[in-house]
């Protein structure tokens, strides 16, 4: 009912996201720059448009999945030419789920309406697994009515879809939820390599802090060290999970609202710092609870 969505971005995320929709029978045009990425949409029925603005003229929905703002807000502007809001129809609905910046999701959804269309940002979280299976959580920020119109969208892609408030909310209760992430793996993979040099068995650190009050998501569902959570995943040698250089980077996003914002926050720079670091080496492509090595390495 909602009509053609044009979906850019089919990389990890937007791949599968795409093909759900196509799986429960939404028309939906494809656009990515690589050619691989093209290859691996077609293989999964979506049928691709040889470029974006192809896909944008006819949608009712455009839909970004891009790796930065950036990308977002120069797809919408153009950059050599004339961009994705001036080549869309009136009232078409910009509908951003990449995790970007709250400043840049502020000015994506102002220079959309002020071109005439509508705009949501509703970034994600659950990865690759998540967009695979269609058990993403959304969090949205959006209009009322328009909330009312992307739901039935995003619910053939999630299974938790939040309306955190209007324009911009959805990235900002994105980025607060990560830097919470963050600073609590820290401080978690901290306590283990503790307890290691006070004697402590990791099991019984972890039967003790999982029913106290330093329960949390790191400790309980992703625990940094093997054993007593089987599907975490440093019992497979920290692979991802949730890849280390995707928490340096929605880090990154947490200062710079913390800048912006003028918030007197010292652990979440702390934090973006450590996982910069991490990230530049091999942490990139590890589970982002594999700080824990690096802690243990650095121990005396
Ligand atoms: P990705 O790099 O795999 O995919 C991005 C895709 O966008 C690429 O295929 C790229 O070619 C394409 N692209 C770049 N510019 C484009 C343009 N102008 N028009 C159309 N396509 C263009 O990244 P990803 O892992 O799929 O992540 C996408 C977004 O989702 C990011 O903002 C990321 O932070 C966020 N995210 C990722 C995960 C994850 O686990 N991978 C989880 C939650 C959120």
């Amino acid at each position: 009912a909602t009509g053609l969505i044009a979906f850019l971005g089919l990389g990890h995320m937007g791949g599968p996201m795409a093909a759900n929709l196509i799986k429960a029978g939404h028309d939906v045009v494809g656009y990515d720059p690589v050619p691989a990425a093209v290859e691996a949409a077609l293989a999964h029925g979506i049928p691709m448009a040889s470029t974006a603005h192809e896909a944008a003229a006819e949608a009712a929905v455009v839909l970004t999945m891009l790796p930065s703002g950036k990308h977002v807000l120069d797809a919408y502007r153009g950059v050599d030419g004339p961009g994705l809001l001036s080549v869309a129809g009136p009232n078409t609905l910009f509908l951003d789920c990449s995790t970007i910046n709250v400043d840049e999701a502020r000015e994506a959804a102002a220079i959309a309406v002020e071109a005439g269309h509508r705009s949501v940002d509703a970034p994600v979280s659950g990865g690759v697994v998540g967009a695979e299976a269609g058990t993403l959580t959304f969090m949205v920020g959006a209009l009322p009515e328009d909330f009312e119109t992307v739901k039935p969208i995003l619910e053939l892609m999630g299974k938790r879809i939040v309306h955190c408030g209007d324009h911009g909310a959805g990235q900002a209760a994105k980025v607060c939820n990560n830097m919470i992430l963050g600073v609590s793996m820290i401080a978690v993979a901290e306590a283990f390599v503790l307890g290691e040099k006070l004697g402590l068995t990791h099991q019984a650190l972890f039967d003790v802090a999982s029913n106290a009050s330093g329960q949390c998501w790191a400790l309980t569902t992703n625990c940094p060290v093997p054993g007593p959570v089987p599907t975490s995943p440093a019992n497979r040698d920290y692979q991802p999970g949730f890849a280390g250089a995707l928490m340096a980077k929605d880090l990154r996003l947490a200062l710079n609202a913390l800048e912006s914002t003028g918030v007197a926050a010292e652990m979440g720079p702390l934090a973006s710092r450590i996982y910069d670091a991490f990230a530049a080496g091999e942490g990139a492509g590890r589970d982002f609870s594999g700080i824990i090595t690096e802690i243990r390495d650095k121990s005396v």
